[in-house]
């Protein structure tokens, strides 16, 4: 049995994710702009380039989103 099987890593969260997607849909909303792609591939690739430059957020307790959120204001 692999080392994996025996945890939930499911529910191992990296927070900066759900923060980058909100602040994204925010801009591109604001911007408005129709030169800018909006298809899957175009938003996961700034999706992935934003998480890229951020330090990780990862939580597994609400305890943990709760300092996630701390550390973030
Ligand atoms: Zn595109």
């Amino acid at each position: 049995m692999a080392f994996r099987d025996n945890y939930d890593f499911g529910i191992l969260v990296n927070e900066a994710e759900r923060l980058v997607e909100e602040e994204l849909g925010r801009r591109l909303e604001e911007l408005g702009d129709p030169g800018i792609c909006v298809c899957e591939d175009c938003i996961l690739d700034m999706a992935a380039f934003a998480l890229n430059s951020l330090k990780p957020l990862y939580r597994v307790s609400l305890l943990g989103t709760m300092y996630a959120h701390a550390a973030m204001d």
